[in-house]
């Protein structure tokens, strides 16, 4: 066999190693689905709040007409049964207006129970919306503290990763450095992937079968074997 080719095979298993951890770090949740929906939660319950502070400012509005409307009949039915009206015009005017008052203190009135009514139903909508909300702060902070220390964890593997994939290309280099370009060479067309063990009898990366003398070629000269399907060295060994 070459005798960089053991070499050159734990080099490979670096920059596979390198290739995953990128991808993995490129994967990685950074929170947008659980920010998005933190964000929806966050405007159902601004929503419930501002429909609950309507009805509240509403109920506020209508209890004041309550009270005026009462206020204002009381004044005209005291100078109604005083005496001291006694042109029949006005005190009919004032019964009618006394009337009038009476209408709208009861139509204030199922207005005010309607708004009650209201006010349970947006208090509760209001409550299960912050109860949602809480939730998807909650979730995104873990989604979030999760993802910050899965980073962490990938990005010191591959500091390490890259850190050994140096030295180990400077030794393949310094063994064969003919053999380096080629792998370098091969691993840019080929998707990272220069080196393919023999598994069995087959190319480890496209799966098929070597011939018997290649594999036994591989092992016996000092030259590379190519496979002949995908174009990547074989490593007989794997
Ligand atoms: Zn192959």
């Amino acid at each position: 066999m070459n005798q960089a080719l053991p070499d050159l095979w734990a080099l490979q298993q670096l920059d596979t190693q390198i290739f995953e951890l990128e991808r993995s770090l490129a994967r990685l949740d950074t929170g947008a689905e659980t920010l998005r929906r933190r964000d929806e939660a966050k405007e159902a319950a601004e929503h419930a709040q501002a429909r609950l502070q309507k009805i509240e400012a509403d109920l506020t509005d209508v209890d004041l007409n309550i009270k005026s409307t009462e206020a204002k009949r009381k004044d005209y039915e005291s100078r109604l049964y005083s005496g001291k009206v006694t042109n029949p015009k006005e005190l009919d005017a004032m019964e009618q207006e006394v009337e009038m008052l009476k209408r709208n203190s009861d139509r204030l009135e199922t207005r005010e129970l309607e708004l009650m009514e209201d006010q349970t139903s947006a208090r509760e909508a209001h409550a299960s919306a912050r109860q949602v909300l809480a939730e998807a702060e909650q979730e995104l902070k873990e989604t979030l503290e999760r993802s910050a220390a899965r980073r962490g964890e990938l990005e010191e593997q591959l500091a390490g990763a890259r850190k050994a994939r140096e030295s180990q290309a400077e030794k393949v280099s310094d063994m064969d450095f003919a053999l380096y370009r080629k792998y370098e060479g091969l691993r840019a067309k080929l998707a990272n992937v220069a080196v393919a063990p023999v598994a069995g009898a087959n190319c480890g990366a496209c799966n098929i079968q070597i011939p018997g003398y290649l594999i036994r070629d591989a092992r016996a000269k000092d030259d590379i074997v190519i496979c002949e399907s995908c174009g990547r060295i074989l490593y007989p060994e794997g």
